[in-house]
């Protein structure tokens, strides 16, 4: 069979196999799960082809793109792990302002494919982040709260379908696949080999405000941040990030990201940082600090960095922080060393432009997530034990998950209206009813 792939295929026993099972996972943290056979696709016949024989041998299928799923949810025990890394290809039509992205395409390499046209798509923070993943799930990206989830930005998508067909699923054809696409994310039931997308102007101008505080002023630094939610201009990304110092002591960063069309525009976003209550208290203040994409990522993968082993959980809300303080000031106490990391993301999913008739439906005005980062598997289960536990505290004042950091297999959370799931599972139901891909690994 192996001679009918343009790439490869690979079964259980076969030399080879723990390499490429291990290498389809970032997180080093790899689960325990072993699919039957990994398909590596090297084009988009050959996702055809691997749907067909899954048919043929009765086998589920989990789809891989970058891999970036920190829960691993492609690799699953039994069936066929379809590995489309190698599906990058990028079109751009500037003047129609559309391109087209395979979806093992890194959001980052698409960012700088779009700036040699002087437009720009809403990407994700992190280098090695794929547009596969990324897109299905939501997509939370630079200049997000600008564009909305990234998936709004989707038109249509290339899709092989349980059947076996390739087809184009947007607004008018296959509508019901077309608007599962968007949000139903590692539930999505079919093989995506392309997305056509809008794109946008690039912003012309990269700043970023960055404020260090030591952990006593913990209440002020959130209930600001609580507060001015709403007000935070929506070309500004505000985060607050609770992390152990080198000497171990917990402390807050505030950063303010600014994709600005121009500087004027950047300053107007970034005054609102002279709002902050304990400004004067700060251990470094850089109110201004021009920076490029590349430094913005570089940023993010200093937190995130490759090879350890990773545990993470996260929620909605729109609690005040009243309600929220005990349970940060609880993360501040334990959280384990950096890059471990809490993370408060000012969304403001009100403020932003309409949403769109999609899967995609839970979201609030702030994002919690939780990222324990360690090496050592002797502390797999502590760690694991850290995200989880702390988020399942907070669940009462959760609107739900994001499925960009879902935890769904540990902890089952709600990552779509009820209406919208029952709609996915009617889908599912017609385009995918002997269920030859796997659903998400938890739901409540
Ligand atoms: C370091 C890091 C930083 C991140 N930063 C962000 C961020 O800034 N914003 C954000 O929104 N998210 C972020 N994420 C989460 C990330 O977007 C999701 O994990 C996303 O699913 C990753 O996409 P991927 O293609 O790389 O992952 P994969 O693990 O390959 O895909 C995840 C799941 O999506 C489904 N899938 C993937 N490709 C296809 C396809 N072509 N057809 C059908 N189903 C498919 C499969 O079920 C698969 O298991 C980050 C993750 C990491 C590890």
């Amino acid at each position: 069979m192996a001679e009918e792939f343009d790439g490869a295929l690979l079964r259980r026993g076969d030399a080879g196999y723990e390499d490429a099972r291990r290498a389809t996972m970032w997180n080093a943290f790899v689960p325990d799960r072993f699919p039957d056979v990994i398909v590596r696709a090297a084009s988009e016949q050959d996702a055809v082809r691997a749907v067909r024989l899954a048919r043929d041998e009765d086998l589920r299928i989990g789809v891989r793109s970058g891999g970036h799923s920190w829960a691993g949810n492609h690799v699953r025990d039994g069936g066929m792990l379809l590995d489309l890394s190698a599906l990058d290809e990028v079109t751009v039509d500037p003047d129609a302002r559309r391109a087209t992205v395979q979806p093992g395409k890194e959001g980052a390499a698409l960012l700088k494919d779009l700036a040699a046209h002087d437009l720009f798509f809403p990407g994700g923070h992190c280098v090695g982040v794929c547009v596969g993943g990324y897109l299905l799930q939501g997509g939370f990206g630079w200049n997000g709260r600008v564009h909305g989830p990234a998936c709004m930005s989707v038109e249509a998508i290339d899709v092989v379908t349980a059947e076996g067909e390739l087809v184009r699923a947007d607004a008018t054809h296959h509508p019901d696949l077309y608007w599962a696409a968007r949000g139903a994310g590692p539930g999505f039931f079919g093989v995506v080999t392309r997305f056509h997308v809008r794109v946008y102007e690039r912003p012309k101008v990269v700043t970023q405000g960055v404020y260090l505080f030591d952990v006593d002023v913990l209440d002020e630094v959130y209930t600001w941040a609580a507060e001015i939610g709403p007000k935070v201009p929506r070309i500004m990304e505000l985060m607050v990030f609770l992390h152990r110092d080198h000497e171990g002591a917990a402390e807050l960063a505030v950063t303010g990201p600014v994709l600005a069309a121009d500087d004027e525009e950047a300053d107007e976003a970034l005054a609102i940082l002279d709002t902050l209550p304990v400004r004067d208290r700060a251990k470094l203040a850089l109110p201004k600090v021009p920076v490029t994409m590349d430094d913005l990522y570089a940023g993010s993968h200093a937190i995130y960095p490759d090879d350890h082993r990773y545990a993470v959980d996260n929620m909605w809300t729109h609690a005040g922080a009243g309600e929220l303080l005990p349970r940060i000031r609880a993360i501040a106490d334990s959280i384990p060393a950096a890059p471990s990391h809490f993370l408060w993301m000012n969304w403001d999913a009100a403020g932003g432009p309409p949403r769109e008739d999609m899967a995609f439906s839970v979201e609030d005005r702030t994002y919690l997530a939780l990222y324990g980062v360690w090496d050592d598997p002797a502390r797999d289960e502590q760690m694991v034990s850290w995200a989880t536990d702390h988020m399942r505290a907070m669940e009462p004042l959760a609107t739900g998950i994001q499925l960009a950091d879902e935890n769904l297999g540990r902890r089952p959370a709600k990552f779509v209206s009820d209406e919208n799931l029952a709609r996915l599972d009617a889908i599912r139901a017609t385009y995918d009813p002997d269920g030859r891909f796997h659903p998400w690994m938890g739901r409540l």
